[in-house]
């Protein structure tokens, strides 16, 4: 059995013997394919020793040799573009090409971060009062850690730890213990394109490891992504232990369709968008919100292509969609649509009873597609994160944009519509952190940044871009005067000029 261990000073360190471990799975299959293991509180601290000696000579590290390492880096995970995907799927479940562009929004926050020495130029102001001059400089933290969810094992690791790294910090990832793989992959790369051992180290682990790091005094910031619980306990417990943290949490996200929008662009889009990845994006779309008389020609163009949709495992290319992450979270899905029905929602298409030939023991559902869903309903508050789409009616724009603004989470949004003023009106009065005009997953790209608001997200700051750089710095400003002339004597009072 594959044991799956930390990554700590620059190698592959086992888990204690005798210490806790987890079972890791293939959903594709269903079969156990490993074990990983599970650190103690000691664990985590020894970790962040080698973390804290390792800070001085990295945070010293001019930013251009930084940015040196963060280029081969980048080079290196292109040539194992293919490794790092297939480790993502055969723990995930996604589809290869999926995860091979997960590994490619995760290199666009390197590409982004290859230009840190220009990111971190402060300010200067001469003559700020006569002879006097000022300037601001932003310094790495020390230590910082990350904890990240199990639906994107590559990509969210690599928006927290690049930024960190490329700041002058140094870095303990927890990842997911559902797929702990592709963190060990990425922090092996890191060594090989000249990283320092001791600035990224993986530390795999659960709830254990998690207050660990929200504990120690040495940890000084911690970026999280996951559930909106865990992520609220996480940002209480770790501000409350004075550190800075941003938690980037769970979603609902709802595209609004306009009577006047290309009916099958908005078709097109809810599919992918709704069922990419199994639905297990937290930039999935989960609701559709349809405008005036849209409702009947959406679901009329919707229902055969999500009961067509082709479900298989993640490494077959004919795929469209793979399995669920466990048997248990599948089964949380399949039960969420079990009280859609009973609450009176109309389920168009029934995913609930498919079967795979030869995959029996996968942990397959396939896509499941509601319509009249109204806002009392649970399967309408709660995220579901799997394979099913609600669309909503709504009469008009006003009501549709209510919908959206009183929801509880506020990650992602988008309207479609070939109406400017609608769009623009849409976009200033949204209460969502990231919206998109006739694109339905409006991820910012690395130089933007990336975050929600409401339950969806805790902390000020968002990820990566220049947000990235402010959360990994702090500010230090510095008031310089060098007389030559005649000393004036002490100053007691503020001068008024
Ligand atoms: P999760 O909250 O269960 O786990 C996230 C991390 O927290 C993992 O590393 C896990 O080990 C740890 N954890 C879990 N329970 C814990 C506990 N009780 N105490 C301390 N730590 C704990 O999330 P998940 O199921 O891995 O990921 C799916 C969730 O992540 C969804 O809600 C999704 O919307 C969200 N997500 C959000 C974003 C975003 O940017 N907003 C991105 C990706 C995923």
């Amino acid at each position: 059995m594959k044991q799956i261990g930390h990554f700590i000073g620059g190698k592959e360190v086992a888990g204690k013997s005798g210490g806790r471990k987890g079972d890791v799975f293939n959903p594709a299959t269903g079969e156990k394919s490993g074990e990983v293991a599970l650190a103690s509180k000691a664990e985590l601290n020894d970790a962040v020793e080698v973390a804290k000696q390792a800070f001085t000579g990295w945070s010293n590290t001019p930013p251009l040799a930084r940015a040196r390492v963060l280029f081969k880096y980048k080079d290196l995970i292109e040539k194992h573009h293919d490794d790092l995907a297939r480790a993502i799927t055969v723990e995930h479940g996604k589809t290869f090409d999926d995860a091979k562009g997960e590994v490619v929004r995760g290199l666009e926050v390197i590409e982004f971060a290859c230009g840190i020495p220009h990111l971190l130029k402060g300010d200067f102001t001469e003559n700020v009062s006569g002879g006097i001059d000022s300037y601001s400089m932003r310094q790495a933290l020390g230590v910082v850690a990350g904890i990240t969810p199990f639906n994107f094992p590559a990509m969210v690791p690599m928006w927290m730890y690049t930024m960190a790294i490329a700041t002058g910090n140094t870095f303990i990832l927890k990842p997911s213990e559902k797929d702990p793989t592709t963190a060990l992959m990425l922090a092996d790369l890191f060594i090989k394109a000249g990283g320092p051992p001791g600035v990224l180290n993986v530390v795999q682990g659960d709830k254990e490891a998690v207050d660990a790091i929200l504990t120690h005094p040495d940890i000084a910031a911690v970026s999280f992504v996951g559930s909106t619980p865990v992520g609220r306990y996480i940002y209480h417990t770790g501000t409350a232990h004075d550190k800075r943290v941003q938690a980037l949490c769970g979603a609902k996200n709802h595209m609004v369709i306009m009577p006047d929008a290309d009916i099958d662009q908005a078709a097109d889009a809810l599919i992918g968008a709704g069922y990419g990845a199994a639905g297990e994006r937290c930039m999935a779309v989960s609701v559709a919100v349809a405008v005036g008389d849209v409702g009947d020609k959406l679901i009329e163009k919707l229902a055969p292509r999500v009961a067509s949709l082709k479900v298989g495992p993640g490494l077959d290319p004919q795929s469209e969609m793979g399995p669920l992450i466990s048997g248990q979270h599948r089964d949380k899905v399949m039960g969420y649509v079990d009280t859609g029905v009973k609450e009176g929602a109309k389920l168009v298409v029934d995913g609930r009873g498919l079967r795979l030939q030869g995959y029996e023991n996968g942990y397959y559902m396939g896509g499941c597609l509601f319509d009249n869903v109204t806002t009392d309903m649970t399967i309408y508050k709660e995220e579901i994160f799997g394979p099913v789409l609600s669309v909503v009616r709504a009469p008009n724009f006003d009501s549709a944009i209510k919908m959206v603004n009183e929801h509880q989470f506020g990650n992602g949004t988008a309207i479609f519509t070939r109406d400017g003023d609608a769009a623009r009106a849409y976009a200033s009065s949204v209460k969502i952190g990231m919206v998109g005009v006739n694109v339905p997953i409006p991820v910012p790209m690395a130089f933007h940044s990336f975050g929600g608001w409401k339950s969806s997200a805790f902390g000020d700051m968002g990820m990566f871009g220049m947000e990235g750089v402010r959360f990994f710095t702090k500010l230090k400003t510095v008031t310089a005067r060098w007389p030559t002339g005649i000393r004036s004597g002490a100053e007691f009072v503020f001068k008024a000029r």
